[in-house]
């Protein structure tokens, strides 16, 4: 069993450079049985102030025949189920809403790309001195805290997203000076239901590592945590399935005895 649960593609993904069944024929070949397509639903984070975040998704019928004729292409060799990556579903709540409940859709991942009234991370520029982004981290953390809060995700998705920027442009810094904001995340993921995400995005990239960093996953299952998907984060075919095989393994040695897929918002754990 090898599920990668987090692919973006062209044209519901505005970045991504594949379609769904590129996507879809890139990640059978990598050998996934199971894939989720998680397109940006970025429409509750939209920013007046920095028009650039992704427009607002409204192409649901679309997606929908495309991903079923995806699914039926792929009948008995590998299961191809829909989901959605929503951006901070909880700063508009209702909208958060209306797109968890959308029919078509299995599963979502809840990931905060930009704080409020603030630019993706992506496009950021960071300081040298960590004391003067420590703020902004600590504000993303909380917007973590109370989207697991708000019921409108299945699971978080890459907890410390901008430690991927922050490494292109050779900055860093360890997750783990968060510890108590950290508990208190996997406190609420826990008592809601909630899993995270390990995101493989990182691994070729500069900073060379899954995200969330391995030493917050640890803690995460010493919090109790057991819900948790694997995904690559993949916006073209190459990159489909890339990193999920490494990301059981990081499971397995950080004390994990399932991973999870999704029906139905519902978890289903397999063994690792
Ligand atoms: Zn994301
Ligand atoms: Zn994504």
């Amino acid at each position: 069993m090898l599920a990668d649960y987090h692919m973006h593609c062209t044209p519901y993904s505005p970045d991504a450079e594949s379609s769904m069944a590129q996507m879809a024929e890139g990640a059978f070949r990598r050998g996934m049985t199971h894939i989720c397509l998680t397109n940006h639903v970025e429409n509750c984070a939209q920013c007046p102030e920095f028009p650039d975040q992704f427009p607002p998704f409204e192409d649901w019928d679309a997606l929908r025949r495309e991903y079923e004729s995806a699914r039926d292409l792929y009948a008995g060799r590998m299961d191809v189920r829909l989901g959605a990556e929503a951006g901070s579903p909880h700063y508009v709540p209702e909208e958060g809403r209306r797109v968890y409940s959308r029919p078509e859709l299995d599963f979502v991942i809840g990931s905060v790309h930009n704080l409020r009234h603030a630019r993706d991370f992506y496009y950021l520029t960071y300081p040298e001195d960590f004391s003067l982004f420590r703020p902004q981290v600590e504000e993303y953390l909380d917007e973590y805290i109370e989207l697991a809060a708000s019921g409108l995700c299945d699971v978080l998705g890459h907890i410390g997203y901008m430690q991927k920027y922050m490494a292109r442009q050779g900055r860093g810094f360890d997750m783990m000076i968060f510890e108590d904001r950290l508990r208190a995340l996997f406190r609420v993921c826990r008592d809601r239901g909630v899993g995270i995400e390990v995101n493989t995005s990182g691994l070729h990239d500069a900073m060379a590592d899954f995200i969330p960093q391995p030493s917050v996953l640890r803690l995460y299952r010493e919090c109790g945590g057991e819900i948790v998907t694997v995904g690559s984060d993949s916006h073209r075919a190459d990159d489909a399935g890339d990193g999920i095989r490494e990301g059981y393994g990081l499971l397995q040695a950080c004390g994990f005895k399932y991973v999870c897929l999704y029906r139905g918002h519902e978890p289903e754990f397999v063994s690792l």
